[in-house]
């Protein structure tokens, strides 16, 4: 039994005090994934701040034609915003392939990208684990790794970010909006998660005394081709072996600009922006995007058990690829 205290935040500048105040202290929003690590003793708080009762629940316009998604807004909410569906139908649809409804219905957009790996051995606390236990070692690595990371793993770390929501936020260019001690910032999606390296216990680039208070999406939201693709072992309630969000825009037959983001495969959320300037100005065909697959997989690495999603990753991007440019059924 691990006691801890409880503190429900009125507003965002207690939260960020609350939980800076120097005990082990973390947010608690929908509690999907928090609860799970504590009752499994991952995570040890002393102190949880709740913070659901936050004005951050409201999808706004903004003046430059983009959306901010308050980071209290639940996943389901902004899957069904008419103005998500109409203009940002791949966050949409990533939302909606992950989870079940009745997460979804609690899980919130701040809550979605801190969530933590998959990794069997995070969980179990009897094995090794860099990211739970710094300097143990990592059990994945020479043990059962069929769901780990092909792209950008490290030989402390090769866990990948579970995250559908945040392979889309990702191809969107979307940006986080964060409090902390220090004021606000924004980061850049893409910035907002790291690369395991010799600190595989930080996720995010969000500092301990930061709270996230909202994702900004540009105003181009790429309606008229996207798809998701996501490759997992169920056809629904589980986490992603492969997915790929594709946001294409085009003239005709010609791709006048291309972004490509890949989820399963690396610590966050994958982009290879080399990869996807190939695809500019050439016509849609599937010789060119075997062509991207290959660029993009190209410094893959696979272990014992997971090698097989190389191939499943280049294949995904085709597919995804041809569904975006309307070569066949959205993804
Ligand atoms: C069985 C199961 C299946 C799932 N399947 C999928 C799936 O297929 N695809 C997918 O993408 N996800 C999946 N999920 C994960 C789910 O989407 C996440 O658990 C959820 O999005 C987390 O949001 P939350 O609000 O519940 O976060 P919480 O559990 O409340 O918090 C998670 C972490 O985020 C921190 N946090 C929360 N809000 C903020 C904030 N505003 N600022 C800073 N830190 C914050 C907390 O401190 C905590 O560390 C699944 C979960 C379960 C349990
Ligand atoms: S892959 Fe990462 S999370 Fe999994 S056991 Fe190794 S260090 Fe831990």
């Amino acid at each position: 039994m691990n006691n801890f205290s409880y503190t429900r935040a009125s507003d965002v500048a207690s939260a960020v005090r609350e939980v800076s105040s120097g005990d082990a202290a973390v947010f608690i929003a929908g509690g999907t994934n928090l609860i799970d690590l504590m009752k499994e003793n991952v995570t040890q708080p002393s102190r949880v701040v709740d913070i659901t009762r936050l004005p951050l629940a409201r999808i706004e316009e903004l003046p430059d034609g983009g959306l901010r998604l308050g980071a209290l807004v639940t996943n389901a909410d902004t899957a069904y915003n008419p103005q998500v569906e109409r203009r940002y139908p791949l966050l949409s649809r990533a939302i909606l392939s992950g989870a079940s409804a009745q997460l979804r219905n609690m899980a919130t957009n701040g809550g979605n990208p801190m969530q933590r790996t998959r990794c069997y051995y995070f969980y179990d606390t009897s094995t090794p684990c860099n990211k739970r236990d710094p300097g143990t070692g990592c059990s994945a690595i020479d043990g059962f790794n069929r769901i780990h990371a092909i792209l950008g793993a490290s030989e402390h770390c090769i866990a990948v970010h579970p995250s559908d929501m945040c392979v889309a936020l990702t191809a969107l260019e979307a940006v986080v909006r964060a409090t902390g001690t220090q004021g606000e910032r924004t980061i850049a999606f893409a910035d907002f998660h790291r690369l395991p390296g010799d600190t595989p216990q930080h996720d995010t680039n969000l500092r301990s005394d930061e709270i996230v208070t909202a994702i900004d999406l540009p105003a181009r939201g790429f309606a008229d081709h996207y798809a998701y693709l996501k490759v997992r072992d169920r056809t629904s309630y589980a986490f992603a072996l492969v997915s790929v969000a594709v946001a294409l825009e085009m003239d005709g037959d010609r791709i006048t600009e291309a972004r490509l983001a890949l989820g399963g495969v690396a610590h966050k959320p994958w982009r290879n922006t080399d990869a996807e300037a190939m695809l500019n100005g050439l016509n849609a065909t599937k010789d060119h995007f075997e062509a991207v697959a290959f660029a993009i997989l190209r410094e893959a690495k696979g272990f014992v058990h997971n090698t097989f999603k190389i191939a499943l990753a280049q294949r995904a991007i085709v597919r995804a690829l041809q569904h975006a440019a309307g070569m066949g059924r959205k993804g």
